[in-house]
């Protein structure tokens, strides 16, 4: 009998995004480009993300009606979108006799907690593509959808059909996790924001944590993580062309000898500052608890140094949640006793991230003295061992991208390798 790695036979978990099945045109493209693989004799799970759009199109539906949609509802309504995008692209499959299998997050077998919109998978039961496999059909697996402990549908946060296919490809001891997006694969920073942004062939899982979690979307957090833990091989890479595309691995030793090796930015952060609040114990529990237990996630900190007994608190959150945070803070501005709130609805934020930052000092001062002969004003700082971060107005984050990238990538590569940093 063939077993999976003999004969070059592999067990294969590709995921297109929505660009890549946002038409009947781009979803036959898929499907010949599955057809191959499928005629090599690979196994194979697709994962399809909603058509591009359509995640949108279905928030907005469900605004017009209420501005507070019910969670449970709303993870119903969002799921549509890949229900559509799997069966038609089964139905391709179909039409190429490549017999192939749509299936929904309930039908895959996995499990969520009930944190509706954004549900973090628990389990994962592979009999059903276990058993597609032996029936030789394709899986074609719904991203971004599971179901909890008693069913309900849940959905697992803006671009978690990227997390579906990495824990898939776990839980199945896959050979390998492709990413397929329209571009061809993760780039220095956005492409589309900075023309001299440059491919990089491998990235840590540290790294790709960091600019997933500062804003660089081609890969959704909790699918790095998945990697990281699990060991899965994940390739990004173009679904329009087959050019390799970036791994992302563990950490070897070279990678520490790049100093930055990427700008990541949010354009939809809001802040938030609290005037004279009393400086006491338990000050920032009692200001930003409401806050967490209303599911909203603080990003940046500050609190200034106090006067007389009195102090500032600065906080960021998504600018989707401001109005929320407001209405909190107008209940908790007298709670804490604090002089008076103000909102800032137009805030981003733009970080460097590299592993070489651990072993060289002065790439915050450089990426000061950068933005500041741009003009640009930095609101508030965050550093970590491998990245800093700044928050500026939401209007020079293109610009400052663009001139961070020139000095610590383009710079970096310039310059002969060993003098970065210095
Ligand atoms: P998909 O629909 O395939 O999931 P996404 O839109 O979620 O695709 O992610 C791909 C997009 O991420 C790219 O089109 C690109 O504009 C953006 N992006 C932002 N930062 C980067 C980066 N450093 N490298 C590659 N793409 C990036
Ligand atoms: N369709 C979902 C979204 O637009 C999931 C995904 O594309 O990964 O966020
Ligand atoms: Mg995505």
């Amino acid at each position: 009998m063939e077993t999976v790695g003999s004969k070059g036979i592999m067990r294969i978990v590709q995921k297109y995004g929505g660009t890549s099945v946002g038409s009947t045109e781009r979803i036959r493209a898929v499907a010949e480009r599955v057809k191959t693989l499928y005629q090599q004799g690979h196994e194979l799970v697709v994962v399809a993300s909603a058509m591009s759009g359509e995640t949108n199109r279905l928030t907005a539906l469900a605004s017009e009606i209420s501005p507070s949609p019910t969670a449970r509802e709303l993870d119903s309504l969002l799921s549509t979108g890949e229900q559509v995008s799997t069966a038609l692209l089964a139905i391709a499959l179909h039409e190429m006799e490549v017999p192939a299998l749509s299936m929904l997050g309930h039908q895959l077998g996995i499990s969520t907690d009930s944190s509706y919109g954004r549900a973090r998978i628990q389990s994962i039961d592979v009999s059903r593509m276990e058993e597609a496999f032996r029936n030789k059909q394709v899986v074609v697996a719904a991203g971004f959808q599971g179901v909890d402990a008693e069913q309900n549908i849940t959905t697992l946060g803006r671009g978690g059909s990227d997390t579906t296919a990495v824990a898939l490809a776990a839980a199945l001891e896959a050979d390998v996790c492709e990413i397929l997006t329209d571009v061809k694969g993760v780039y220095t920073t956005d492409p589309r924001v900075c023309k001299d942004a440059v491919k990089l062939d491998r990235i840590s899982h540290a790294e790709m944590l960091e600019l997933a979690s500062l804003g660089t979307k081609v890969l959704q957090i909790r699918s790095v993580e998945f990697a990281s833990r699990y060991g899965v091989k994940v390739h990004v890479r173009s679904s329009f062309d087959d050019s390799e595309g970036t791994w992302v691995v563990p950490e070897e030793e070279e990678m520490e000898e790049v100093l930055v090796s990427g700008v990541a930015f949010e354009r939809d952060e809001a802040k938030i500052t609290l005037f004279g609040v009393p400086d006491t114990p338990g000050l920032a529990a009692s200001t930003l608890g409401p806050v967490a237990r209303a599911g909203i996630i603080v990003d940046m900190i500050v609190q200034n140094v106090s006067a007389e007994g009195r102090t500032d608190l600065t906080f960021t959150v998504p600018k989707k949640d401001l109005a929320a945070t407001e209405e909190i803070m107008r209940e908790t501005a007298k709670t804490v006793g604090a002089s008076g709130y103000s909102a800032s609805p137009d805030i981003g934020k733009v970080s460097v991230v590299g592993l070489g930052m651990r072993n060289h000092a002065g790439v915050a001062v450089r990426m000061f003295e950068i933005l500041a002969g741009e003009k640009i004003n930095i609101q508030m700082i965050s550093t970590s061992e491998i990245k800093i971060s700044v928050v500026i107005d939401a209007g020079e984050v293109d610009r400052a991208v663009r001139v961070l990238h020139e000095e610590f990538v383009g710079g970096e590569r310039a310059a002969p390798a060993g003098e970065a940093g210095q």
